[in-house]
């Protein structure tokens, strides 16, 4: 689960990192009265979106200027007229898509002046078991770029979670920033904080791009992106409050719902599958055939026929889905309440684009036999190669 930027420095402010000053604001006069509440004489507009790149990136519509979506405001007038230009308009960066994202809220922050500008960020380490810290003197900039060109400016290391941050991680930090004397000191007390934060909110993900130093000689996080371990929201009910859901893929939290395991994609063929490596296969062998998978969809073993029916519905919701396919090997799950799930979907909500299922294991024969009864027009397959080129023949001829 991802939050935005200033739910993230509001949580980090707990742990004593250092984050400028500010406050979120969801209309125009919310923007105007937050910058009133700043000492200025600088105030940063931003767009609140969950994904980043905001600086660089660029609104959809003419009314929004041309500037991106962080902007620095020299006063109250430009505040106001930043906040009504970006509220309600698509951004469109590296890390939305094409589409974009709708800016619904704000955040007015304090301006600094920036002397450095750092990269750091945590993750969690699955090699290793552990928290890898992540910092570079290239703050500011696309960070795989940096690893790309010039490795040698990225200096990782990970933290032994039996004793914690150390001292001497610290020091490793604050030389790999060139940092001396009391910012060095702050860096290593950051860490320190940042880990805290990390491990204490189960996150799976922290960023912080740019770390600056001020003017004036002080550490601030001007940027912050947290992303969290969604296995661990159940004991994290104060992170689960600050879920965004008009940030999400609506066919994402209707599966959620169902507790499907569903990611929506933008191809054109649905899939209902069960078993993630089956799933994963499917979408393999759709590619294969020069089509794209809409959506990787794992129904899980013990399904029922609701759940099922939930999942199809899903699948059809998708205005991108020329075509479906069911491809069900039952072991534990069994083809006849697959195939009771689907016949109740289409009775529902019908069915507009072709569909072929491949039924395989427990059931097989009253599973054809559901299907076959309830007279949809299905195309059925004998193994998952026949079904694949089926299902990507029949949308072909449709869109031709
Ligand atoms: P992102 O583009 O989504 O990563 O958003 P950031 O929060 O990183 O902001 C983009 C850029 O705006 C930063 O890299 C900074 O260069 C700049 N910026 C943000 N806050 C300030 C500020 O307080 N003062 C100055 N001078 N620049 C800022
Ligand atoms: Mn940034």
């Amino acid at each position: 689960m991802n939050i935005h930027e200033y739910q993230a420095k509001t949580l980090l402010k707990e742990f004593g990192v250092p984050v400028g000053a500010g406050q979120p604001a969801f209309t125009v006069e919310e923007a105007v009265a937050a910058a009133r509440s700043l000492p200025g004489p600088v105030y940063v507009v931003k767009s609140q979106i969950h994904a980043g790149g905001r600086g660089k990136g660029r609104f959809k519509e003419a009314s929004a200027g041309d500037k991106g979506g962080v902007r620095l405001a020299r006063s109250m007038e430009e505040v106001e007229r930043f906040a009504r230009e970006m509220l309600g308009a698509t951004l469109v960066t590296v890390q939305t898509g094409p589409a974009g994202k709708e800016v619904g809220r704000l955040y007015v922050e304090d301006g600094c002046a920036i002397a450095r500008e750092f990269y750091l960020s945590m993750l969690v380490d699955r090699t290793t078991s552990r928290v890898a810290v992540v910092v570079s003197t290239e703050g500011g900039m696309d960070i795989e770029e940096v690893a790309h060109k010039t490795p040698e400016k990225i200096v990782s290391f990970s933290v032994d979670p039996a004793t914690g941050v150390m001292p001497h991680h610290g020091r490793r930090v604050a030389r790999a920033l060139g940092l001396s004397a009391d910012l060095a000191k702050h860096a290593a007390e950051l860490i320190k904080q940042l880990y805290a934060a990390f491990t204490t909110r189960d996150m799976a993900m922290l960023e912080i791009n740019p770390l600056v130093v001020t003017e004036q000689g002080e550490l601030r996080c001007l940027d912050a992106k947290i992303s969290f371990d969604s296995n661990a929201l159940f004991r994290q009910p104060g992170v689960l409050k600050l879920r965004d859901l008009s940030e999400e893929d609506d066919k994402e939290i209707e599966a959620s719902k169902y507790d499907l395991n569903y990611i929506a994609l933008e191809g054109e063929i649905g899939c209902m599958v069960n078993g993630a490596g089956l799933a994963m296969a499917t979408m393999d062998i759709i590619k294969l055939y020069g089509a794209t998978p809409a959506n990787f969809l794992d129904v899980g073993g013990g399904a029922t026929k609701d759940k099922v029916a939930a999942a199809f519905k899903i699948i059809t919701s998708d205005p991108n889905v020329k075509g479906i396919l069911v491809n069900i090997f039952g072991g534990i799950m069994r083809c006849d309440v697959i195939a009771e799930g689907v016949v109740a979907a289409v009775r529902e909500v019908g069915l507009s684009v072709p569909l072929v299922v491949r039924l395989e294991g427990t059931n097989v024969e009253l599973g054809k036999k559901i299907i076959a009864d309830a007279k949809l027009n299905v195309l059925s397959a004998d193994d998952l190669d026949d079904a694949a080129q089926k299902i990507v023949r029949a949308v072909r001829k449709e869109a031709a």
